[in-house]
């Protein structure tokens, strides 16, 4: 009923990569309901988190005011209530803040050097705030030691499709599975973490297309599948290996596209015969006929597409997972047409967009390499004179590490959680206490602000203007709806305010002025405009011109790499990086559910998605339960090499009897306490889908 509200702001769901367009009914600087809306990637649908999840705007949690760590307040630790932060932080202007957050990491800087301050960037916020985050660190520290969210989610897909495919990014949007016979979704559960992107999954599979899931978890989709295959965790090289296998076997790739658009085919050939179905189904589980038949049916398909998610990414063999990926696709032809293509399908809202614009220590925006002196002298020119580090920065992990050296003495973070969302998470929280400087920026004071000397309160999404990029390159416009509470302010303008206070000259009038910069360098900006976004709602990129809305498939005539060509990059089996044993003999799997997002910071305080999942919970499969006497709502103690957490349990079939699946969003059983922090030596990204676990009635 339009009396219920005075006015309707069209923007983006916060939440997931799909990039729902949404209408935001307003009522008095209040959002009172949110509807979808016709755009290219939901077309009027939503998930219950873009529906109901949007009243954490207005949680009483939400910071006001910038806050200072008191001179007597407790050690730091986990250990502040965000009701009640008195004793450890008192309020303070904005001008005393920001001059204490900027002095402290100017005078590390010029005490200890650049390098001993480090950023961790967001991708909750805006292309244009990742893009001045990004600038700020490289041209305010004179280093690449900037990273985001990313690491821990896709950049070993990242890596490989670099690598292989030359370019990061999707090579078709999600909606072409609409013009597909055949497709892989492997090691995703989109149903719970990009629910809308489902649905075109599940209407693909009702009209008639072959759907083939492979995941460790028998998940809700499979009901859509013409083939499920839960094979054992961490094996994904072996199964997806012998599927090539039997490709190549049969000789059922597609030789003239070889021949035409890729290079190192005959090694690859070479390489993929020892790994026979019989050989590979010892290590992964699925019997060779299945194997057979799912390497038939996708290399028999007119257009094919392979989705995946974390499942394939975060693994120490994560690189290698989306090369093998990447190959397949490649033996099939099956990239650059309507319906084919390799999609991974991103988390947040703006995790491709952030990655665009730089906000990685090894490329600058656009991904163009900061070993290259040609990308260093297109920002020095840009950036007034600016000299870019050659050297690419350290990743998430490896920051936290170079805390515990001394290396890095000061930190700058936006909208990350890394006390929360880090591997081995009691080991990133004792490094971040061990910080001489922490400036926290945040809608809330997370679990990371406990750390912080400053707490900069920060606009939350529907509060203020910029665009961000979906999962399928769209660049949309996100909205300000209402004004931020009390002094909260936007992340681009504290930016810039922290910038010109470290010493930079900085002179933006709003994120459109930024987005101006950003299209000076970043080719994938060509011909898109912010009137263009503003006005057309959603552009893809590439697009080919001033009207054109942008290209959903890509590379069919080529790819961004030497001659044109893809490549292939042959990947060996790697057990995962520990082994269960007696003590600890299940394999713990972390992830999503439908009604949390990440580290809860948000939905936790979203009254209708906390009713609906308000205890930390974890799933075993039935059998398990019952050999250790606990009935589900019953509570077990899950113990790794890192630490224990208590935590409810569920029965869940869907669950094989040697796993455990846990959430990451709950604080009080966090699930990286447990997790293993050791590295994929490409894309730098923790195993957090393989842990070894001992699961005990609590
Ligand atoms: Fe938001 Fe993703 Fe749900 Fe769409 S699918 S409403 S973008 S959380």
């Amino acid at each position: 009923d339009s009396a219920d509200y005075d006015a309707e702001v069209k923007s983006i769901c916060p939440f997931c990569g799909v990039g729902c367009q949404v209408s935001m009914k307003v009522k008095d600087n209040k959002i009172k309901y949110v509807d979808g809306i016709n755009g290219p990637a939901n077309e009027g649908r939503l998930c219950v988190k873009g529906r109901f999840g949007f009243d954490y705007i207005h949680h009483p949690h939400r910071l006001t005011k910038p806050l200072i760590r008191r001179d007597d307040a407790p050690d730091k630790g986990l250990n502040v209530d965000p009701a009640n932060p008195w004793t450890h932080f008192r309020e303070a202007t904005w001008d005393e803040a920001l001059e204490k957050a900027a002095h402290g990491l100017v005078d590390l800087r010029s005490y200890y050097g650049g390098k001993s301050v480090a950023g961790f960037g967001s991708a909750k916020c805006t292309n244009e705030e990742a893009y001045l985050f990004q600038k700020l660190i490289r041209q305010g520290f004179g280093h690449n030691n900037v990273d985001h969210c990313t690491r821990l989610c896709h950049a070993s897909s990242v890596a490989a499709l670099m690598e292989n495919v030359g370019s990061g990014a999707v090579t078709a949007g999600f909606n072409e599975i609409e013009n597909a016979e055949v497709a892989i979704v492997i090691g995703a559960n989109p149903t719970e973490n990009h629910p809308v992107a489902a649905t075109y999954f599940k209407q693909f599979a009702k009209d008639g297309g072959q759907l083939i899931v492979i995941d460790p978890r028998a998940q809700t989709l499979r009901r859509y599948a013409s083939h499920m295959l839960q094979f054992r965790p961490g094996t994904d090289v072996a199964l997806l290996n012998a599927i090539m296998n039997v490709i190549v076997e049969e000789k059922l790739y597609d030789r003239q596209y070889i021949e035409g658009f890729t290079e190192g085919f005959f090694e690859f050939r070479d390489h993929i015969r020892a790994f026979t179905p019989e050989r590979m189904s010892e290590i992964c589980g699925i019997d060779p006929d299945t194997i057979r038949d799912v390497a038939r049916t996708y290399a028999g398909a007119a257009r094919a597409m392979i989705f995946w998610g974390m499942g394939i990414s975060q693994h120490i063999h994560g690189t290698d997972n989306a090369r093998c990926l990447i190959s397949l696709a490649l033996l099939c032809g099956q990239i650059g047409r309507p319906g084919t293509g390799l999609h991974p399908l991103r988390g947040q809202n703006n995790v491709q967009g952030a990655s665009d614009a730089g906000l990685i220590p090894h490329v600058m925006p656009n991904y163009q390499s900061v070993t290259d002196p040609e990308v260093r002298a297109l920002f020095r020119h840009i950036w007034g004179g600016t000299e870019i580090d050659a050297t690419p920065g350290m990743t998430v992990v490896e920051i936290i590490d170079a805390i515990y050296r001394g290396e890095i003495r000061g930190m700058y973070i936006l909208g990350e959680n890394p006390a929360m969302s880090d591997p081995d998470v009691e080991h990133a929280r004792k490094a971040l206490a061990q910080l001489d400087h922490l400036v926290v920026q945040d809608i809330f004071l997370t679990e990371t602000a406990n750390f912080a000397d400053v707490i900069l309160p920060a606009a939350a999404f529907p509060e203020k203007n910029g665009t961000v990029t979906n999962t399928n390159r769209q660049v949309q416009m996100g909205r300000k709806a209402i004004s931020p509470p009390g002094d909260a302010r936007p992340d681009w303008e504290l930016l810039v305010e922290l910038a010109n206070r470290i010493g930079l000259d900085w002179d933006y009038d709003g994120p459109r002025s930024v987005f101006d910069e950003m299209k000076m360098s970043m080719r994938n900006l060509h011909h898109i405009t912010w009137n263009r976004v503003e006005n057309e709602g959603s552009v893809t990129y590439p697009a080919n011109s001033k009207d054109d809305p942008g290209q959903s498939v890509m590379f069919g005539d080529g790819f961004p790499r030497r001659a044109g060509r893809a490549k292939f990059t042959p990947a060996r089996v790697t057990p995962p990086a520990e082994a269960p044993n007696d003590e600890y003999p299940m394999i713990l799997i972390t992830g999503r559910q439908l009604e949390h997002w990440h580290t809860g910071a948000m939905t936790r305080r979203s009254a209708v998605l906390d009713d609906i999942e308000p205890e930390a919970n974890c799933s075993l499969h039935p059998a398990t339960l019952r050999k250790m006497g606990v009935a589900p709502g019953g509570h077990v103690r899950l113990s790794t090499r890192r630490g224990s957490v208590e935590i409810m349990a569920r029965a869940d079939r869907s669950v094989a009897e040697d796993c455990v699946f846990l959430p990451f969003a709950f604080v009080e059983a966090a699930a990286n306490v447990l997790t293993n922090p050791t590295l994929d030596p490409w894309g730098k990204i923790p195993e957090f889908k393989y842990s070894a676990v001992r699961v005990d009635p609590a």
